[in-house]
């Protein structure tokens, strides 16, 4: 499905081409229909996308899933899911009924068609992932077919022609008071119709006991209707992935895919990737933060920039890696070159000017594009790094400091530095000390990040201030000061950067 004009074809391939056959051939792919907002995904997509496409197309759905997951592991209600999520949805994977007469429905269901499918490939390799993938995707269609338009969801349900079996009203009334036992509320059996189907697809009905079990059949009222065609879309899906994890390694791609298939991979074991644009921090009108104003600014830091200035200050010093990951923040920051030069001067106060010049002035103006790299990056530098590439790349070695404390340090010691930060809170720690023993390392940050400001959000709650909307999981250090930044700061919001100080 991936157009090849954009690439050539690698020497090996193209000699199992038949050109003449390829020329006269009718052509075997094409777009489908989508008549249903819902999909169950059966077929896979067979039209042409460009490369660009499959990969952001994957990258919006992840957002989502992500999302989705991070409401699951905090406890959110379905009311505060959907809440949470109706402005992502809207914005990276809309999907609108047949009734909006939407001139970008066929492009949105096709985008949400070939992104599961994209996202099977790259979720399908271990038992963890597609573990994962099945049940953030079967609560995302749960979500979807609660929000579904009645007369559509329900043609979509007949569409499904699912082996269910409808009981015969003979067999109604022999059942019945076992029936009604199971349907509190029901008065009369007459008044419902039930289906037949064996029991393991619908576990939730039988655990909640709301279903009568005979037989190894599980007898459900068609108003738990839900419950089966989600617990049928989780089946399939399941046993889609695993057919998908045997055929992987017969796939017959030209290392095209291969590399943003297992970028997507690790989007999703770790946080979703994020860039941040370093100009967003730069508040209208606002004067940057200098080399004296970090101290200051640092108590909106997240742990692991916390964690190198605290260093930092500690012993005058910090080695190369750790300093390229802090240059680049403070950079992100809107520090400039000249005051992010003081700050590490100072900072490395042990050492003489000469010193300082010959081996750590180049690097910082490196970082920041002054000297060297390629013309391209010349005048840029390196963009600040993400959680993810800080969790995933250069693990910190014995007296190293960079990294991020959720993933890099020991329970206790982080533990002890959370608490010499501040966070105190027992259900905090005890809730990251479970997030860290799950590897969610930025749903840490973010539970962390909630209780520092759970005063200043109440307040921009009340208020009705945008801060309080800006609720995506965050997944860069720089988004993390700056969120903590804004809610402290919301009347000086559009004015001054460093006034702190
Ligand atoms: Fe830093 Fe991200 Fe780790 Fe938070 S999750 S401490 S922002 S690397």
């Amino acid at each position: 499905m991936i157009r090849q004009d954009r690439h050539r074809i690698d020497a090996k391939r193209r000699s199992t081409i038949d050109h003449k056959r390829k020329q006269f051939a009718v052509p075997a792919y094409k777009a489908l229909d989508y008549p249903h907002r819902l999909n169950f995904y059966t077929l896979p997509p067979t039209a042409e996308i460009t490369l660009e496409q499959f990969e952001q197309w994957a990258i919006d759905r992840i957002r989502i899933l992500a999302e989705l997951e991070s409401c699951q592991f905090r406890n959110k209600t379905a009311a505060e899911t959907l809440a949470h999520l109706k402005p992502l949805l809207d914005k990276y994977l809309p999907l609108s009924s047949n009734a909006s007469q939407s001139s970008q429905l066929q492009a949105e269901r096709q985008k949400d068609h070939y992104s599961h499918f994209i996202l099977r490939l790259a979720f399908s390799n271990t038992e963890e992932l597609r573990r994962r993938f099945a049940r953030v995707e079967t609560a995302l269609f749960k979500l979807r077919f609660q929000q579904d338009d009645a007369r559509e969801r329900q043609a979509f349900v007949e569409s499904l022609l699912l082996d269910w079996e409808m009981v015969a009203e003979e067999e109604k009334r022999a059942l019945a008071p076992e029936l009604l036992a199971c349907a509190p509320g029901l008065k009369r059996v007459e008044d419902e119709s039930w289906f037949k189907l064996d029991w393991e697809k619908v576990p939730e009905l039988v655990e909640g006991r709301r279903v009568l079990v005979r037989k190894a059949k599980a007898y459900v009222p068609v108003r738990e209707q839900m419950s089966m065609v989600v617990a049928e879309f989780a089946g399939r899906l399941e046993a889609a992935l695993e057919l998908t994890s045997r055929a992987i390694p017969r796939l017959d791609e030209d290392d095209r895919l291969t590399p943003i298939l297992s970028h997507l991979s690790k989007n999703f074991s770790t946080a979703p990737s994020s860039s941040f644009d370093g100009t967003d921090t730069l508040l209208s009108g606002g004067a940057s933060p200098t080399a004296s104003s970090i101290d200051q600014l640092s108590a909106h830091f997240p742990l692991c920039m916390k964690n190198l200035h605290l260093t930092l200050r500690r012993t005058s010093h910090l080695k190369h890696y750790s300093r390229l990951q802090y240059t680049l923040f403070l950079k992100g920051l809107g520090l400039s070159l000249e005051e992010c030069l003081v700050f590490w001067r100072t900072g490395f106060r042990l050492i003489t000017d000469d010193a300082f010049n010959k081996e750590y002035r180049y690097n910082v103006r490196h970082s920041y594009g002054d000297v060297g790299g390629d013309a391209n990056r010349r005048g840029r530098g390196y963009s600040p790094f993400s959680c993810q590439k800080i969790l995933t790349e250069h693990q910190p070695g014995p007296g190293e400091s960079h990294g991020c404390p959720y993933r890099h340090f020991s329970v206790d010691n982080l533990t002890a530095l959370l608490q010499a930060t501040g966070v105190v809170d027992r259900e905090v720690l005890r809730g990251v000390r479970e997030d860290v023993g799950a590897k969610r390392y930025h749903i840490a940050c973010n539970r962390v990040f909630e209780w520092v400001n759970k005063e200043q959000i109440g307040r921009a709650k009340e208020e009705g201030r945008s801060e309080a909307k800006d609720n995506e999981t965050i997944t860069h250090p720089n988004e993390y000061f700056r969120r903590s930044w804004l809610l402290s700061n919301r009347d000086k919001g559009e004015g001054e950067r460093g006034g702190e100080d």
